[in-house]
């Protein structure tokens, strides 16, 4: 039995043989798992509990069914799906877990990140994202009406398509010091984020000891798994039948 971790599934009408890989995933490789991850950006957006589009109907009910089998479904927001809830929660059977999470991985304290928070260098984006994750701007949004919602998402995608093309791509990447920090705070030796879309296995030394910072892939060209059991962890990539 292994523990699967994906996240940066981006899923979206635009990438429509990744979300068939990501069915496929569902039904097959995660049914045997004795715990499944998701470490944020499985959505392109997720505007609310309440305002489900019918293309992610087809993720949501495939979540559920896992889940009704019996695998254990741990969910840890991106910055594309911060708004998930209670109620994605009794739809999709996945438990939401916090930002920063520990957990026993094989005997090993394991930190789990989306990962957005360790790109400290982009000043800007963690001010926005102190913003959004307020009480009072997700009670505000929230009040508006679903298609308000959808243009204001359209809205802010363009504007982060933008700003990416803006920043310089060491930017967008982690800030070592910021995942030395976290790494001590949290008194962990194993970090596993995703987020930045630099899939890799880091290993460097922290106050003496060799400590590992694995990144997830995205799922933009072919998908991609943690799979991680006693004896270690491993990448792999996934592509459709
Ligand atoms: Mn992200």
């Amino acid at each position: 039995m292994s523990t699967l971790f994906i996240s940066d599934l981006h899923l979206t009408l635009q990438r429509p043989a990744m979300g068939e890989i990501f069915l496929d995933f569902l039904r097959g490789q995660a049914c045997g798992a004795e715990a499944l991850y998701i470490l944020g950006d499985l959505f392109e957006i997720w505007l609310g509990d309440d305002a489900v589009v019918d293309e992610y109907r087809p993720y949501v009910e495939a979540l559920k069914a896992l889940a009704d089998n019996g695998v254990p479904l741990y969910f840890q927001q991106g910055n594309r799906d911060f708004l998930t809830s209670s109620g994605f929660e009794a739809m999709t059977g996945a438990r939401l877990i916090d930002h920063h999470t520990i957990i026993d991985l094989y005997g090993t304290p394991t930190l789990l990140m989306h990962g957005d928070l360790l790109c400290t260098d982009d000043v800007d984006y963690l001010k926005f994202r102190a913003m959004i994750l307020s009480k009072e701007w997700q009670d505000e949004f929230l009040s508006k009406t679903v298609a308000e919602r959808v243009e204001y998402g359209r809205m802010l995608r363009d504007k982060s398509r933008e700003a990416m093309q803006e920043k310089k791509e060491l930017i967008m990447d982690v800030n070592q010091d910021a995942v030395e920090e976290t790494m001590r705070r949290y008194q962990v030796r194993q970090l596993i984020h995703g987020h930045t879309h630099r899939p890799a296995v880091h290993q460097f030394l922290l106050d003496g000891e060799t400590v590992t910072r694995t990144v997830l892939p995205d799922w933009y060209e072919r998908g991609g798994v943690l799979v991680c059991n006693e004896n270690g962890c491993q990448l792999q990539a996934l592509t459709s039948n």
